[in-house]
């Protein structure tokens, strides 16, 4: 769960085809793969050097689809959080979340996990004994604005998300508002995210607030993600591993799916966070020192067990011999 190991740069491909005036670049970014608890292996799409944040949106590890029918399957013993929310979606299978508030939750497709942390919480996730054979699902952060991040941590299970019809594509609104339709799912900063599912040989055209930023994975296969006016023009080619990023000032982004089964986009968008991180394994501070004291309360046991967690808890990694800055 470290966020330490460094980032390959960037790489800036071709933007839409639109006029100088409105051209708009997309910057594709690529994943560097990261192990997570005893054997799953995630694409890390977020943080990363060139890109510290999507709006709030500050971590964002892409995994499967994995064959979990034998083996541990996902295994991430109890471990602390700060200063963020946790958003678990999976496109397949089953996962079962605890944690240290005594919330016990499976979360199965088109369902949203959302923990906050606030001040301060343990949790663990698990493959259960009796699951589908196929894993795959986001683990997203959202970092908490100063003002709310020692809150009193909080757990929240929605089922029920509003998905809708825009032309071709249905769209759910895992988070924020989209076309009127609001998630349930109670956030700290002005961000969506949506799931967007688009059949073959058709494309999305989704409406962009021009005061968010915005990534787009493409969650199945290879891809097409454009920014134009109107949503017309040529666009990045995207796939599992890599991200697009759209700045602030886009009004429409053009999704289309290469393969001949259509494809699903995950889109998360928000105005940009103008608050400085440090961001450092499990926690979300604005200090080195804040870290450290983090760091301490966790070993000492001050974020509370895990009840019904048969795992050992997690051992933070020691601090690295160099502080740790705000970026
Ligand atoms: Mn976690």
């Amino acid at each position: 769960m470290s966020n330490l190991d460094p980032s390959p740069e960037p790489v800036a491909l071709a933007a839409d085809g639109a006029s100088p005036a409105v051209h708009r670049a997309v910057d594709v970014l690529e994943a560097r793969k990261a192990a997570v608890g005893d054997g799953t292996e995630v694409r890390r799409l977020l943080p990363q050097r060139a890109l510290r944040t999507v709006g709030a949106w500050c971590f964002l590890d892409h995994y499967g689809p994995d064959d979990v029918s034998a083996g541990p399957g996902m295994q991430v013993p109890p471990h602390p959080h700060t200063g963020l929310q946790t958003a678990s979606w999976l496109f397949g299978g089953l996962v079962l979340h605890r944690d240290s508030l005594g919330s016990e939750q499976l979360i199965r497709p088109g369902e949203l996990n959302l923990m906050t942390s606030g001040r301060g919480i343990a949790h663990s996730e698990q493959s259960p004994a009796q699951r589908p054979a196929v894993l795959h699902g986001l683990q997203l952060w959202i970092a908490l604005p100063s003002s709310r991040r020692f809150t009193e941590p909080g757990f929240a299970h929605h089922a029920e998300l509003p998905v809708l019809r825009d032309g071709d594509a249905s769209v759910t609104v895992v988070a924020g508002e989209y076309r009127g339709e609001q998630s349930p799912a109670t956030v700290y900063t002005p961000l969506v995210g949506l799931e967007v599912a688009v059949p073959a040989g058709a494309a999305a055209a989704l409406a962009l607030r021009p005061d968010f930023e915005y990534g787009v994975l493409a969650v199945d296969g290879p891809a097409s993600a454009g920014a134009a006016p109107g949503a017309d023009g040529p666009g990045v080619n995207i796939e599992p591993g890599l991200m697009a990023h759209l700045p602030t000032g886009v009004s429409a982004l053009r999704l289309a799916p290469f393969g001949p089964d259509g494809g699903r986009f995950f889109v998360i968008g928000g105005e940009p966070f103008a608050e400085r991180l440090v961001m450092w394994w499990n926690f979300v501070a604005r200090t080195g020192e804040e870290i450290a004291r983090f760091r301490a309360d966790w070993a000492a046991g001050r974020f509370g067990e895990v009840p019904g967690d048969p795992g050992e808890p997690l051992a933070a990694p020691p601090l690295p011999g160099v502080p740790l800055r705000p970026r």
